[in-house]
């Protein structure tokens, strides 16, 4: 059985614990940076990037992650999550962990669309999949060696680059857990 991650400094945690479950993985609450060495993928949940980024750097993990990444191993950024991978932000000079190669726009869908539900198709997923969207951020553009996995209205909210996979929306919010068997079988085919 492959092992995963939730980082569990902030944010969406015990969803996410169980949706991996769900899918047939063991699940980990990492608060601390020995926790990542003997896991085979981990999930940077949805929440707060600004809030999640200072306990990131309060408990030493920015290389720890990095490092986790450069090993190959596989993550997956779901909302904040998504805009701590990107490696460049509409508005910032820096990004955080910066190892995925995609532009991503922080709480880009509006004020009157503060939160909101759509029925997404997302590429070897679902045709049907229903995206929670909560102050959500959208990927902007992408790299060469990234695939856009799923748009909504005209905007890329799901990509994947090898390793990392990435989303706008909340998948763990609902009794979906397809995205998570998603994910689950690429740490598989990763490990494999
Ligand atoms: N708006 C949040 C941010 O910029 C992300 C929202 C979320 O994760 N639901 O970090």
């Amino acid at each position: 059985m492959v092992k995963v991650g939730v980082l569990g400094l902030q944010g969406a945690v015990r969803e996410h614990i169980w949706a991996v479950e769900a899918a047939g993985a063991e699940a980990v609450v990492i608060k601390k940076v020995e926790q990542l060495e003997n896991l085979d993928g981990l999930i940077l949940p949805g929440g707060e990037s600004t809030t999640m980024r200072r306990l990131i750097d309060k408990y030493n993990f920015m290389q720890p992650l990095r490092d986790f990444a450069a090993a190959g191993k596989p993550m997956f950024g779901t909302c904040a999550g998504l805009i701590l991978l990107a490696n460049n932000l509409v508005g910032y000079e820096e990004p955080h962990l910066g190892v995925m190669d995609i532009t991503v726009e922080r709480n880009s869908f509006g004020r009157q669309r503060e939160s909101f539900e759509a029925k997404l198709a997302i590429k070897g997923v679902a045709d049907d999949f229903i995206g929670v969207f909560i102050r959500a951020p959208h990927i902007v553009s992408v790299g060469d060696g990234v695939e856009v996995l799923s748009e909504h209205d005209g905007r890329i909210v799901a990509a994947r680059q090898g390793q990392f996979l990435g989303c706008s929306f909340h998948p763990e919010l609902t009794e979906d857990h397809r995205m998570a068997q998603y994910f689950v079988n690429m740490v598989k085919e990763l490990k494999a």
